[in-house]
């Protein structure tokens, strides 16, 4: 099992989680951020050497303000875990913790300086991961907030009424080189920002590819007896078809159908008929050779083709499924036991006189119908 689905089996699927808890992620996470930043924050005024690159003052200014962001965060943890106790699911709480993030990062990114790394991450990467996972309109909305709140604060910085990156003094070197200090701690602040994308965008697809994996197998299989079911044994027979004229190679078409199987289900009930009918798969399948294909058609019909079989050696092919349906015993309450019949209408085109797909079913429909006049439980070849 892959992480993914580890993942998965431990933690369901995000996609599918309730609002409010949806919510509450997206808040813890942004409350371990903020942890980052308040450390950085923390650190900073202790280190003396890189005293030419930060404003003491500014930092002291802010520090209060990051404690109370991340006090807000901690109260919104409370609220969407009391929520999530409540069972309550309301997408009011999608749109307060995409707001609530959207905007207050904008704020971060104004104290080390708009244009950055980190905010440019940010603009992309949370709009792309948030309309994976959240509401659409509470993402547009964070979103829109957070570029109207950039625009405004870039033009106040723009007309001098803000300096840009109050946190930082000398951003830009003399020769216009950005800071070795700054683009550390750009880095720094933007890689949590980049694994999360990352995680969270790899997670999802892997489950999208299991997801479509899963809804193929499904719309191909029958779920009772686990063959393929009528139309993908038709899909296989028009390739087989089209494969028999190309490489001109023969092909034959078996049409098989459970005798009297009405009489079981209504003697012993449909679950009986159900496991009659999964035991009767099991022998077809088991019968054939590994490039023959069998697929349920219809409630006791099976379609089986035989891919390079001339008449001869398909009608022998058909004779050993007949044998081998007849071998299928099944033990009932009572100490009584069920056997199984079925009869068989087969057809075959050689290489040299290729026929269509209807024609194929036709044909060999019309060969059961025979078999089942004849007194059933027999092959009937119609060529
Ligand atoms: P014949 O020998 O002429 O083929 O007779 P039959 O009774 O086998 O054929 P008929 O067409 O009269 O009845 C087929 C029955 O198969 C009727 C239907 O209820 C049953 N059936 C179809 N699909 C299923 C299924 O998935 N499970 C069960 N238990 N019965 C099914
Ligand atoms: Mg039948
Ligand atoms: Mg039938």
């Amino acid at each position: 099992m892959d992480i993914s689905n580890r993942l998965y089996t431990r933690i369901g699927n995000p996609l599918e989680w309730t609002s409010t808890r949806k919510a509450a992620f997206l808040i813890w996470i942004y409350f371990f951020q903020q942890g980052i930043y308040m450390a950085w924050l923390l650190w900073l005024p202790g280190q003396g050497e890189f005293e030419q690159h930060f404003n003491r003052v500014a930092i002291a200014d802010h520090t209060q303000r990051f404690i109370w962001l991340q006090l807000v965060s901690l109260g919104l943890i409370v609220i969407t875990g009391w929520a999530q106790l409540r069972k309550s699911d309301h997408l009011f709480y999608e749109y307060l913790a995409t707001l609530y993030f959207g905007v207050t990062h904008v704020y971060y990114g104004y104290c080390v300086g708009l244009m950055s790394l980190p905010v440019g991450v940010v603009l992309v990467g949370a709009p792309v991961v948030g309309f994976i996972f959240f509401n659409r309109r509470a993402v547009a909305l964070a979103f829109v907030s957070a570029l109207l709140a950039v625009s405004v604060l870039s033009y106040l910085t723009y007309m001098g009424r803000l300096p840009y990156a109050p946190l930082a003094e000398q951003l830009y070197l003399q020769n216009h080189q950005l800071s070795p200090f700054w683009l550390l701690a750009y880095c720094v602040f933007a890689s949590p920002h980049l694994l999360i994308i990352f995680a969270l965008t790899y997670y999802v697809l892997q489950r999208w590819r299991v997801r479509e994996q899963e809804a193929n197998y499904h719309s191909r299989t029958d779920s009772l007896t686990g063959l393929v079911n009528r139309r993908c044994i038709l899909e296989l027979l028009e390739q087989e078809q089209k494969r028999s004229v190309r490489e001109r190679a023969p092909l034959s078409v078996v049409m098989v159908d459970l005798d009297h199987f009405k009489l079981i289900n209504d003697s012993w009930g449909h679950q009986v008929g159900d496991a009659v009918l999964v035991l009767a798969s099991r022998a077809l399948k088991h019968t054939l050779r590994q490039h023959d294909h069998v697929g349920r058609y219809g409630g006791e019909e099976f379609l089986v083709i035989l891919p390079g079989l001339e008449a001869e050696q398909a009608r022998n092919l058909a004779e050993r499924i007949r044998v081998a349906i007849g071998e299928v015993m099944m033990d009932l309450p009572g100490g009584q036991h069920l056997s199984l019949s079925a009869s068989l209408g087969m057809t075959s085109v050689s290489a040299t006189h290729p026929v269509s797909v209807d024609v194929l079913i036709k044909q060999a429909d019309t060969a059961l119908y025979q078999a089942k006049s004849c007194g059933r439980d027999q092959v009937v070849v119609m060529v």
